[in-house]
């Protein structure tokens, strides 16, 4: 039995669930964990080793016995691989893209699926990601599903990138975001998919102060035993 919830957050890319989970994290003082962080851990490994990226097996070994880590600095939980913060590096559309294509395969996703439940199984916990309600923690005590009109993630990321001082291109960065939905949302195993008990979350048109007031009032709810 837990005492402090589990919060799982699933959405699309662009749908506000970075943002929205660290904040509501914060507000909380509960842990924030960006599962997205550790797909984009094990496709940087593989770029940087210069690893065919479509070759599980190689993938996979790349990852294998590394050490996964997140430590809060400053404002934000870094993601550590042996030691290394490698945060600033795993936000590129090279990252992003490689992540979507290695995260399909069944030796990555039981790579980091014990590290995930690991990360979250003492609750007071908010976790984001595709299948955080759906397989890594189906029996999370609160589940929203978050998304947005395309358009609108599209201009999200696109201003993201920017203000890290990353030059795109708006409709690249759609026809970049539509490609890796598709990709998350058909694969095989643990797809990017609503579970039948989250509460589905509209983002498009809403400031994130008035998503997070929505989102923090439904876990306090849920606190009051
Ligand atoms: O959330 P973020 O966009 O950083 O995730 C990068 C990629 O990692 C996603 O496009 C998806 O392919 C993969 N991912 C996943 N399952 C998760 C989190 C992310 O497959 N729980």
């Amino acid at each position: 039995m837990r005492n402090l919830p589990i919060v799982a957050i699933d959405g699309p890319a662009g749908s506000g669930k970075s943002t929205v989970a660290k904040a509501l994290a914060k507000r909380l003082q509960f842990v924030h964990v960006d599962t997205g962080a550790l797909y984009r851990g094990v496709a940087w490994l593989a770029i940087r080793k210069g690893v065919e990226l479509g070759v599980e097996q190689d993938v996979v070994a790349t990852s294998s016995g590394v050490k996964f880590e997140f430590r809060y600095i400053g404002d934000g939980n870094h993601l550590f691989l042996d030691g290394e913060d490698v945060a600033n590096f795993i936000r590129t559309e090279e990252v992003s893209a490689a992540a979507s294509k290695v995260s399909a395969f069944p030796g990555v996703r039981s790579l980091l699926l014990d590290l995930q439940r690991s990360f979250g199984k003492t609750g007071g916990v908010v976790l984001e990601g595709r299948d955080i309600g759906t397989v890594v923690f189906p029996n999370a005590e609160l589940k929203f599903f978050l998304f947005a009109s395309p358009q609108e993630r599209a201009l999200r990321r696109h201003q993201e990138l920017k203000a890290k001082g990353i030059e795109s291109d708006l409709d690249s960065v759609a026809q970049d975001l539509a490609k890796r939905d598709h990709q998350d949302s058909t694969r095989a195993i643990a797809p990017l998919k609503q579970a039948a008990d989250a509460i589905p979350v509209d983002t498009s048109g809403k400031t994130i102060e008035a998503v997070l007031d929505q989102l923090e009032a439904l876990v306090r709810q849920r606190m009051v035993y």
